[in-house]
């Protein structure tokens, strides 16, 4: 098994090198290699997702991104985050799967990842008028509630399909579609809610929700409200899966220009992240369920400046990868 690593920007570099350990602990088989994007690789080859970074993802059987951008959003012809956007497409990973819990809440947005907004045409007019557009086409839409029917299916059978659908005809398709789709279906519960309802229900009760379905944009900002509810931006990992193609796992947090540098940041999102690149990226469900309890116990003793605690990056990746090596002893011991 490969795993390509794409450590980034800021704080990308310091969470990768946390998770990187943890995943050769977890899984000790599995080879490892680190690939320039982002900022970093825009300043040595001019393009923010180089042809070699490319092709080592593709013949990879998973990617681990940390984080890429510079926190400058002026216009320019090439930004840091045009390299994870271009490595999205080119993967075609359609399905970003962010998971939180948190006490009573235990919530999946499935959230598309390479249509909409943030793909569409943009521009200018003559008349200095700016403009971004979302399409999207029934088949982009049908795969992604494919899957989230699915993984409703495969947890308490709930789905919550979140629109626009009163003022935009990318809604209206996706209600259409979501309905129809239904039918093959019977054992999922299915309910609509537009964007702006979700987003006040999420606050008022988050645990009332099993799986949320939605666009590009609506889930961006909803999986950041989700995990202010949950931990936190240092605790929220996703997996971007595609059809066949090795998946995509990243922390949901951005390069935190803030704390870069520091050595401070939380590790969580980064080696939860790699929890999941080994349960749906490698196909190895028991490393995955192991090292998401070796992080629980960790979490229980250990914390970073974000949780309330005083430990830097490296100490909680180490009590991570110390955390997994309890139960081995265990297990030795009883052999
Ligand atoms: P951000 O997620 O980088 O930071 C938001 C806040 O959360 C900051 O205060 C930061 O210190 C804190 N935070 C984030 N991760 C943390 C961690 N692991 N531990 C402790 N605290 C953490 O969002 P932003 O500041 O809006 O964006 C900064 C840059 O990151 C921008 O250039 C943006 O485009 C980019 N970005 C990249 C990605 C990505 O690569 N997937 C995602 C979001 C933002």
């Amino acid at each position: 098994m490969k795993v390509v690593l794409l450590p980034g920007d800021g704080i990308g570099p310091e969470v990768v090198a946390e998770a990187a350990k943890a995943l050769v602990a977890a899984a000790p088989g599995v080879e490892t290699a680190a690939q320039p994007i982002g900022g970093e690789a825009l300043a040595a080859t001019g393009e923010a997702l180089p042809a070699v970074t490319l092709a080592a993802c593709r013949a990879a059987d998973g990617v681990l991104l940390g984080a890429v951008g510079s926190g400058d959003y002026s216009w320019t012809a090439s930004n840091p985050e045009d390299g994870m956007f271009e490595l999205r497409r080119a993967l075609d990973v359609y399905a970003n799967l962010r998971p939180f819990r948190d006490g009573e809440i235990d919530l999946l947005i499935v959230r598309e990842l390479v249509g909409g907004m943030y793909f569409g045409d943009r521009g200018e007019r003559p008349d200095g008028t700016v403009f971004d557009t979302c399409e999207y086409r029934p088949d982009q839409v049908d795969r992604l509630l494919r899957r989230g029917f699915e993984l409703a299916r495969s947890r308490h059978g709930r789905l919550t399909s979140v629109d626009k659908a009163n003022v935009l005809a990318t809604s209206r398709l996706w209600r259409e579609r979501a309905i129809a789709m239904a039918a093959s279906y019977p054992d999922v519960e299915l309910d609509h809610l537009l964007v702006d309802t979700a987003a006040m229900r999420l606050v008022q009760a988050p645990a009332d929700f099993d799986v949320i379905v939605t666009e590009n944009t609506f889930g961006d900002i909803l999986s950041d409200i989700a995990a202010a509810l949950a931990g936190g931006l240092g605790v929220a990992a996703s997996a971007s899966l595609g059809d066949g193609g090795p998946g995509l796992f990243e922390p949901v947090h951005g390069t935190a220009p803030d704390i870069a540098g520091r050595g401070v940041a939380n590790p969580t999102a980064a080696i939860r992240s790699v929890a999941m690149l080994l349960e749906y990226g490698l196909g190895m469900p028991a490393e995955a369920a192991r090292l998401d309890a070796a992080l629980d116990r960790a979490l229980a003793t250990v914390r970073t400046f974000d949780q309330g605690g005083v430990a830097t990056t490296a100490e909680f990746g180490d009590a991570v990868v110390a955390a997994l090596a309890e139960p081995l002893a265990a297990e030795l011991a009883d052999a």
